[in-house]
């Protein structure tokens, strides 16, 4: 199954979490700048250098950076076979970026999943998250605890909290969402591609009502 996918909505709204189900389901890589970013600091490359304090105030990388990364992530031959694009992009320039690119690689993209959660919920969620530093896999203390304390139930990595999980930092980027993405929402439902989610869900119905918005059954597994 080639599934070729963007993921939108506000930080916190469940992108990651179910991007990884989906990846793994139809085993498509997931590509993430945010995680790619988190690892290059975390590894204290260039790259890392150049992004930290973008991250660590909320703001957005700027845009040549996050599109070169892309670029060359979008070319490898792991995503020839499909992709999940989880939190890119990010804003107009980003979306006509991606635009171009996907003609030169002759890419079509099957759709635009965005997932809804009301605002006043997105700063518990992002409070709580807990993250894998082996896989990325996103957990919450509250509403998706794992098996056994601060171990990853699917790869036995340690979890940790992002420093940008802090309440001030949420919520500086949740205006940079409301003022530089969501005029992405508009941007894709013109193209057609956009699904609407209500992520105000539990995950396994967030999950299950992806499944339908893209038609794929409880079968595909390729
Ligand atoms: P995003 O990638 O959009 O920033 P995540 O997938 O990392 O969001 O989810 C943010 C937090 O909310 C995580 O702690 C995750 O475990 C939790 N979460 C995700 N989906 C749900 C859901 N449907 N209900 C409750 N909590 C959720
Ligand atoms: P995320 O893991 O998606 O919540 O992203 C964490 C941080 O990485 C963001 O607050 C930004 O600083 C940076 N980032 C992630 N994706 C992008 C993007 N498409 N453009 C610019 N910055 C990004």
């Amino acid at each position: 199954m080639s599934l070729k996918l963007i993921f939108l909505g506000p930080p916190g709204a469940g992108k990651g979490t179910q991007a990884d189900i989906i990846s793994r389901k139809v085993s498509i890589p997931r590509i993430a700048p945010g995680d790619l970013f988190r690892k290059a600091v975390a590894e204290h490359t260039e790259l890392g250098k150049l992004v930290q304090s973008y991250i660590d105030s909320g703001k957005l990388v700027p845009d040549e950076i996050t599109i070169n990364l892309m670029r060359d992530k979008l070319s490898s031959p792991e995503a020839k076979r499909g992709f999940i694009l989880d939190g890119f992009p990010r804003n107009l320039v980003q979306a006509e970026a991606l635009d171009r690119l996907l003609k030169e690689l002759g890419i079509k993209l099957d759709a635009a999943i965005y997932i809804g959660v009301p605002f006043d919920r997105l700063v518990e969620r992002s409070a709580g998250r807990r993250v894998c530093k082996q896989c990325g896999a996103a957990y919450h203390v509250k509403f998706k605890p794992p098996r056994v304390a601060n171990v990853c139930d699917l790869c036995g990595g340690e979890l940790y909290q992002r420093d940008d999980d802090r309440p001030e930092t949420v919520r500086r980027r949740l205006e940079v969402y409301e003022e530089n993405t969501r005029p992405l929402v508009d941007y894709y439902s013109r193209q057609g591609l956009l699904k609407r989610i209500d992520g105000d869900q539990p995950v396994d119905k967030v999950f299950s009502d992806i499944q339908e918005a893209l038609g794929l059954n409880n079968n595909d597994q390729h």
